[in-house]
């Protein structure tokens, strides 16, 4: 029976028609981990919006060269789906979207797929207690509860240089790759030395006559520990799928064991900064560019990178890290500050995406007419990064402060998957019409969030990122052991949430 039955079949009356119970923002790792908990439940009437034409979120818009996730493969997969064929320690971005797809299959989540709708909208009705969501502009879905899976990395940030307008040539953002360009032969200038660009200027610089690389503050880059996983390891995973879980175990430990070096251990990142310049030493001879590419801040304020082709890529003769700030972008090329003049085919950006303030323009209006916008006036805010006060029957994933810089997200998102799938269960057994999270939990949670964060290397590292807002607050990452997170969220206390039996009946009971 679909849900949308049983909602009506609950017998509450004035229960207003909905084109389906949930709605599902986003067919990323999040968002398909979601779909496939909410079918294991037995939860059927549920779509999947997205926004493009195919699913895989990151790892389908990123597709530069050498795009790979910097989390070990075992961590960076669903728990209850491992995967004993990964190819490489580290998995390449191909193999992860390849990855999900088949997860999209095996676990029946096709069917509910929407492709090409971007969600621009959504607005609760407090008359019926349902969300319609806005759809592209002109279409519309309703339903009971919206559960937005859309990824802290998606929007992507440009910098606003003076006369990129007049620019001549051909620019492309890392996360909208531009492979019918041909980067053979040209002088391209390269603005940013992020995660991405870490992983695509070693792929780039070999091809092309000249690259500058445009550097506004180095990176803390670690040797990576990848190795390719041979047949004969692959296959006993498949025979002895224990082992493969034994061995992330041991991934996921020892990633956790690092979080003391971020938060009150700081001294253990002088160890780790004496590893990253060993790693610049033996692949930069000259004196000067080790100087220009070793970071004067605590490791860990950014996010610490991992490479072995990245310093060796710098040294390259046909490579210059240029590190005066840009004055101007001509249509030939790009002045800096000193004077000099630099001629560019082409600039590509991998200058980021927007954080902390990706969701500002996004019209979501809750309870009483409430904006988004107003309700994060001083900054985004959320009970364990899932829910708003205000927002009812709103989930997010992968919400404000549930980052991690320490570890896989992909945990982080299996527990909130997990605890929204209780808040649903809340719903149908209660017969509520709506669960909102109280605003004095929410404010409680996040004074105690803010309080553990100021002593953390993110805050007092020396340095800007993107996990601080426009006001220097830390809204992106988690402050302690993602165990914790579990613990947290592994059971809902239904005081923490205001419960409504309004006009609408539940919204799913599922299988417990
Ligand atoms: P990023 O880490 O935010 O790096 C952006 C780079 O652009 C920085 O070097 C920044 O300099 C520079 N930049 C930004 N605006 C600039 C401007 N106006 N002028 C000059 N330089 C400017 O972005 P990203 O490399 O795309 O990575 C974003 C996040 O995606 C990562 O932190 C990570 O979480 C994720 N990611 C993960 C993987 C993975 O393997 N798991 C791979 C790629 C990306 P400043 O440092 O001075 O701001």
């Amino acid at each position: 029976m679909r849900v949308r039955d049983r909602v009506r079949d609950g017998g509450v009356r004035n229960a207003a028609p909905v084109d389906t119970a949930i709605v599902i923002v986003g067919a990323g790792f999040s968002g398909v981990g979601m779909a496939i908990r909410l079918r294991q439940a037995g939860i059927d009437d549920f779509v999947v919006l997205e926004k493009a034409s195919a699913a895989g979120g990151t790892w389908r818009d990123n597709r530069y060269p050498g795009c790979a996730c910097d989390v070990q493969s075992f961590m960076y997969s669903f728990s209850f789906e491992q995967n004993p064929d990964w190819n490489r320690m580290f998995a390449t971005g191909p193999e992860i979207w390849a990855y999900l797809e088949r997860c999209i299959d095996k676990y029946g989540v096709r069917p509910h797929l929407r492709h090409d709708s971007p969600v621009v909208g959504a607005e609760f009705d407090d008359e019926t207690e349902t969300w319609r969501v806005l759809v592209d502009g002109d279409r519309t879905v309703t339903c009971r509860a919206v559960v937005f899976a859309t990824g802290p990395l998606h929007l992507p940030a440009y910098p606003d240089l003076p006369g990129l307008e007049t620019f001549a040539g051909t620019t492309f953002h890392s996360s909208t790759w531009d492979h019918d360009y041909d980067l053979a032969g040209r002088r391209v200038a390269v603005i940013g030395t992020g995660a991405s660009a870490v992983q695509f200027v070693p792929q780039v610089a070999p091809q092309v006559a000249h690259l500058d690389l445009y550097q506004r503050t180095p990176p803390w880059v670690m040797p990576k520990p990848d190795r390719a996983i041979g047949e004969r390891e692959r296959a006993l995973y498949r025979r002895v799928p224990a082992l493969q879980r034994l061995h992330r175990y041991a991934i996921y430990w020892l990633l956790e064991s690092r979080l003391p070096g971020f938060t009150t251990r700081q001294g253990i990142m002088r160890l780790g900064q004496g590893v990253a310049k060993r790693n610049i030493r033996r692949a930069i001879a000259d004196p000067a560019l080790r100087r220009r590419v070793t970071p004067s801040y605590t490791m860990g304020c950014k996010r610490v990178l991992m490479s072995g082709d990245y310093y060796p890529a710098l040294a390259r003769a046909n490579v210059d890290v240029v590190t005066d700030g840009i004055a101007e972008v001509r249509p030939d090329g790009i002045l800096t500050a000193d004077g000099r003049f630099r001629p560019a085919d082409a600039i590509i950006f991998g200058t980021g995406f927007h954080v902390t303030d990706a969701l500002d323009d996004f019209h979501l209006v809750g309870r009483n007419g409430l904006k988004l916008a107003d309700a994060w006036a001083d900054g985004m805010q959320a009970y364990l990064g899932v829910a708003v006060a205000g927002f009812p029957n709103v989930f997010l994933l992968l919400g404000p402060n549930s980052g991690l810089g320490h570890n896989s997200v992909v945990f982080m998102a299996e527990s909130q998957v997990n605890y929204v799938l209780q808040a649903l269960r809340l719903l149908g057994r209660r017969r509520a019409g709506t669960v909102e999270v109280r605003p004095d939990v929410q404010r409680r949670y996040n004074d105690d969030l803010q309080r553990r964060l100021a002593g953390t290397v993110w805050n007092t590292g020396g340095c800007t990122s993107w996990y601080l807002d426009r006001n220097g607050v830390n809204r992106a990452l988690w402050p302690t052991f993602t165990w914790r997170y579990w613990l947290r969220t592994r059971r809902l206390d239904s005081a923490d949430f205001e419960i409504l039996t309004g006009a609408a009946p539940r919204v799913a009971a599922g299988r417990s």
